[in-house]
């Protein structure tokens, strides 16, 4: 991240103009803090939607970080400052048990709809503590919730670790119940060799190439190269970052059969996320959960 030591360069989502260089220090004991007390640190939730039928399929959750002076802090800065300082690991299991109360919540609200899922992300030093499978079946219990409800979203880009391990992991992860996807796919280095290693259950094609066909259509072809090798190993195609309504037809022509980005929804608080479930199912109709 090239930081000079000592400082860091936090983006202030709700005035990006503004760049406040706050102490690294401070900020670490205050995300320590966050983390202890509950309450600054939040999930929101951004939905996933089925491209052919416009559906809501489910969301992926996105921690957020209310600050008591700065406002909020996007997970962008202090991901990483809680994955330098071993702070990830707590933060981690605090996403994972509120994704898990949300997911019962929603189910007993709409008990006709257990097809909803939501993803979490997970940070791949989480998945190199030696005790993290014990922690996250420890987590499930407690909440009860039916693993099949839960995505974990894992990044390689950070090669860690040796492979066999991660293998080993991500199996046993997947013996629990859970559904793993593999996140920013196309931007990691051993993207390939972990899709021939191991069955994820969906890929999640990076917002960069999404990016790259919205500033020259022709900019398909890693797309619909990404979407074909998923598919023909068995795996679900999330295409990220969709931002324009030409975009849905794109790429599910690619071959992507879910998606999100802005266009759909940006990330909403629980309230505002449940509104979304209850409309979309209520009305039965097709994209009702665009603003
Ligand atoms: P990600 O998992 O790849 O999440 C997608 C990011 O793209 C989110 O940024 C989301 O708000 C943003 N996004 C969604 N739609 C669009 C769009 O149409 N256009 C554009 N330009 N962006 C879009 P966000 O919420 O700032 O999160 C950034 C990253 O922080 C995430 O990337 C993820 O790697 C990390 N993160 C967030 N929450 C957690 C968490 O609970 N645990 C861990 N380990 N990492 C997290
Ligand atoms: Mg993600
Ligand atoms: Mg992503
Ligand atoms: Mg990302």
């Amino acid at each position: 991240r090239g930081d000079r030591e000592g400082s860091r360069s936090v983006t202030i989502f709700s005035d990006v103009d503004r760049e406040l260089a706050l102490n690294a220090l401070e900020l670490e004991g205050e995300l320590r803090q966050a983390i202890e007390m509950g309450g600054q640190l939040r999930l929101f939730y951004q939905p996933i939607v089925d491209l052919t039928s416009g559906r809501l399929a489910g969301f992926e959750s996105l921690m957020r970080w209310i600050h008591p002076v700065h406002g909020l802090i996007s997970p962008a800065h202090f991901i990483p400052l809680a994955e330098e300082t071993g702070l990830i690991v707590k933060l981690g299991e605090v996403a994972l048990a509120e994704a898990c109360k949300q997911a019962n919540l929603w189910q007993a609200q709409n008990p006709s709809k257990s097809g909803l899922f939501i993803n979490v992300n997970v940070s791949p030093l989480q998945l190199a503590e030696p005790d993290y499978l014990t922690r996250i079946e420890r987590i499930l219990e407690e909440y009860g919730t039916p693993p099949a409800a839960l995505k974990l979203e894992i990044t390689e880009s950070t090669v860690l670790g040796d492979v066999d391990r991660m293998i080993f992991i991500l199996s046993a992860l997947k013996d629990m119940g859970l559904k793993l996807a593999i996140d920013d796919f196309g931007t990691g280095y051993s993207s390939l060799s972990y899709l021939h290693r191991f069955k994820f259950d969906a890929v999640k094609i990076d917002q960069s190439f999404v990016r790259a066909m919205r500033q020259r259509e022709d900019n398909t072809l890693i797309i619909r190269m990404i979407a074909e090798l998923a598919r023909g190993l068995g795996c679900e195609v999330i295409a990220e970052g969709i931002e324009l309504q030409g975009e849905v037809q794109r790429l599910s022509e690619l071959g992507c059969m879910y998606g999100q980005g802005y266009f759909f929804s940006p990330p909403r608080d629980p309230d505002t996320a449940s509104r979304l479930i209850e409309a979309s199912f209520n009305v039965g109709q097709e994209t009702v959960i665009a603003d």
